[in-house]
């Protein structure tokens, strides 16, 4: 485009060539369209359903580093997914920032993302942690982050063995005492996911009744919401993402801090397959219009200055291998580390469909 404006400016101001006034016309229109396009290639369309404030500093990183400008929309998964529905082909969409395995795999299916090749993704993030390969040999989205759901218990009433793994939410101990925010959130479908892959679907259906019947109250509330429950002496037990019990940890609000002090946490699983991960990822739009710098925008996720970002500034793990970091509220969280579950989380996205038929039938809201 920018070749044949030139091309056009240079005929144009041959010495025979029409009135002046006409020359000025083209010759502007012409550096015009050249601008856009220059424009153009200078910007990154993000719909993003990471709602973490301190990513605004990856997004400034990314853009001092390149130039390249981004616009960003933010909505909840479900709602990024039914915009790419209707927007069709005219999509502005470049990158899709999803929360959530479960979702990731959704829009994998409904063939809103382009299956991309990146050496410096497929080097950086394992292989567990991204979709399966696509015919083409390219990969349809990465894992660029990383939570553990575990679970907070009031130490006043229960000890740590007492919730040292899922399956032990289904005990009649807990009767009145479990909190957990909805069965059908993607966070608890890819947990009851991967229940499934570990247990098998049966074993699954009978703990999701038993965790029913033993729930202090119908299912309302994020994450922080259950946490606070537990301080508050409303539940004994809940189900949480690592880094909302990192964010009260490191809060400046002294009543925040005291809720998490409050509260015992226990990285489920240790002795058996490990403690659920979920994963936060990245994938290029079906119709991206600026699909290199695209590549390029995930490819600065995956790198150790963004990683750390997402251990320090958002409390979660990197995914990229070997990348270090340096959370004091995770360190604490953790000791000398954990044992994370290993299973593919493309498998764990898959069975969201049987689990929310599980849900259904057990009257998990
Ligand atoms: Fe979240």
């Amino acid at each position: 485009m920018i070749r044949i404006c030139f091309t056009i400016l240079h005929i144009i101001n041959q010495p025979s060539f029409m009135m002046n006034f006409s020359r000025t016309f083209l010759s502007l229109a012409c550096l015009m369209t050249t601008a856009s396009v220059i424009a153009q290639d200078k910007v990154l369309n993000i719909y993003s359903a990471r709602h973490y404030p301190s990513d605004e500093v990856m997004y400034n990183d990314f853009t001092k580093a390149t130039g390249i400008k981004i616009n960003r929309v933010d909505a909840d998964d479900a709602g990024i997914l039914a915009r790419l529905r209707s927007e069709g082909s005219a999509s502005p969409a470049d990158v899709i920032l999803l929360v959530d395995a479960a979702r990731l795999w959704r829009a994998e299916v409904d063939g809103l993302f382009q299956p991309i090749k990146s050496k410096v993704l497929e080097d950086a993030i394992p292989a567990n942690l991204r979709a399966k390969p696509a015919d083409n040999g390219g990969t349809a989205w990465f894992g660029l982050s990383t939570r553990a759901r575990v679970m907070v218990y009031d130490k006043v009433k229960f000890n740590k063995t007492d919730v040292d793994s899922y399956e032990k939410l289904a005990d009649p101990k807990f009767k009145g005492s479990l909190c957990i925010r909805s069965g059908s959130h993607p966070y608890n479908l890819s947990l009851f996911g991967a229940l499934s892959e570990h247990i098998g679907p049966q074993k699954t259906e009978a703990w999701l009744k038993s965790v029913v019947d033993n729930m202090a109250r119908s299912p309302k509330g994020g994450d922080t919401d259950q946490i606070r429950a537990v301080a508050a002496g409303e539940c004994g037990v809940a189900v949480t993402n690592s880094y909302y019990l990192a964010r009260l940890m490191r809060s400046s609000k002294p009543e925040d801090r005291a809720v998490a002090e409050k509260v015992g946490v226990v990285f489920p699983n240790q002795s058996s397959w490990g403690t659920h991960m979920n994963v936060a990822g990245g994938a290029v739009a079906r119709h991206a219009k600026n699909t290199d710098n695209a590549i390029k925008f995930l490819e600065y996720l995956a790198s150790p200055a963004a990683q750390n970002h997402f251990a320090n500034g958002n409390n979660e793990w990197p995914a990229a291998k070997g990348v270090n970091f340096d959370n004091p509220a995770l360190k604490s969280m953790i000791g000398s580390g954990f044992k994370s579950e290993l299973l593919p989380v493309s498998a764990v996205g898959m069975n969201q469909i049987k689990v929310q038929q599980m849900l259904d039938r057990v009257g998990f809201k």
